[in-house]
């Protein structure tokens, strides 16, 4: 089985599809793995490191004759053009933001499992790239928080007195919030969680946290949030404005599956906030939860400090492309027995994630909206 990792070429992309570590397994399953020249040096990964990949001269050569390919970010269309029919790709594809290239996959017959589809169900933990992404993600967002702050996190005592810990709001707690929330605790701030599917609380409380509870209760389907009714926004706002003008640091990671990030910080709220707070917004993909969010920018807004970064996995892609690529391997396992490439659309996980397979697109609400 001929395994090709594509070479990102997305702007501000640093992580790659494999590390040695996952290519040797591959090599063990009956892989033969290719990568172009420096792919991995993003993610401090040189060609001299990846003992069982071979170096292909040219796109080409990687390419033409691949069965198998690996991507973080959608491929190009030229990339998808050198592909044979029946190749299989795995990448996070966003077929809502990639209309063209997503016909263009169905098109050349390629079967395709996007990465962001895979089901949230314990079986498929471990092929959970969004999970793992965000985990990295709401780490650095603590330390971003804690960066820009003219402040200290944790209480200190010195010879002039002691100084009072900072308090860091995190809105928000799935994957990315929760790790969140541990690591400004860990850093020594008083932390508060807020989130409107009411398990969190549990969640927030056994990291030290507590728990802004505002009554709603948002559920949605699989686990996920759904969005909120105007008059629920009113009551959360009622309750929630007090802590966020509390707020040294407040971080947002609340996102709604297929739609833009819910605004969970308007304008007024942020103008109430202390001298010298910052909002590290992890939403900016979906726009971003706070009113004055610029995706991929950071704003003044009078003394308030707005952060809005796009892609934070790629700033550690060290470790975003070690865990990346395991929830690769661990999928790829599914498709691969005996040394040859099957594919059992019984198995939940892989008819969930796939995206494009023998010229249709699979997933009804994506067919209904492209074809
Ligand atoms: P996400 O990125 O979709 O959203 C982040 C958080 O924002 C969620 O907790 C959501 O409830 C919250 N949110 C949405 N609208 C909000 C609003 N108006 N106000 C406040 N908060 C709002 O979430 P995620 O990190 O992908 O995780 C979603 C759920 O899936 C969690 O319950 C998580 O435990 C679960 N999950 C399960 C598995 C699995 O079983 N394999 C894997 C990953 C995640």
């Amino acid at each position: 089985i001929k395994v090709a990792v594509l070479f990102e070429r997305r702007a501000h992309e640093k992580r790659v599809a494999m590390v040695p570590a996952v290519a040797d397994k591959l090599a063990k399953l009956g892989c033969s793995i290719s990568m172009l020249t420096g792919a991995g040096l993003g993610s401090m990964l040189p060609d001299s490191a990846y003992t069982s990949v071979e170096i292909a001269a040219t796109e080409q050569h990687l390419l033409a004759d691949a069965d198998i390919v690996l991507a973080v970010q959608a491929p190009t269309e030229a990339e998808i053009n050198l592909l044979r029919p029946g190749t299989l790709l795995l990448s996070f594809i966003y077929p809502h933001k990639e209309p063209a290239l997503t016909r263009l996959l169905r098109d050349k017959q390629i079967t395709c499992f996007a990465m962001e589809q895979v089901p949230r169900i314990s079986r498929a933990q471990a092929m959970d790239a969004l999970s793992s992404q965000a985990a990295l993600a709401g780490y650095y967002a603590a330390l971003m928080g804690a960066t820009k702050l003219a402040r200290i996190l944790p209480m200190m005592t010195t010879a002039v007195g002691s100084i009072r810990p900072a308090r860091c709001l995190v809105m928000g707690l799935g994957v990315a919030g929760l790790q969140a929330l541990a690591t400004a605790r860990r850093l020594g701030a008083i932390t508060e969680g807020y989130d409107v599917r009411p398990e969190t609380k549990e969640q927030a409380e056994s990291l030290g946290a507590k728990f802004v509870d505002t009554g709603v209760d948002a559920r949605g389907e699989g686990g996920y949030a759904r969005e909120l009714t105007p008059e629920e926004k009113d009551n959360i706002a009622a309750v929630v404005t007090k802590h966020i003008q509390q707020a040294d640091i407040v971080i947002t990671t609340a996102a709604i599956p297929g739609r833009p990030s819910p605004k969970l910080i308007s304008k007024a709220q942020v103008d109430g906030m202390k001298l010298g707070a910052v909002i590290i917004d992890l939403a900016a993909e979906g726009g971003g939860n706070c009113e004055y969010s610029v995706p991929g920018e950071t704003i003044q807004q009078g003394q308030i400090t707005i952060a809005a970064p796009l892609n934070v996995p790629s700033m550690l892609a060290e470790h975003a492309s070690e865990l990346y690529a395991k929830n690769l391997l661990n999928l790829l396992q599914l498709c691969i027995n005996d040394g040859a490439i099957t594919l059992n659309w019984d198995d939940e996980v892989l008819a969930k994630t796939v995206l494009t397979h023998a010229g249709r697109i699979m997933p009804e609400q994506i067919k209904a909206a492209l074809d």
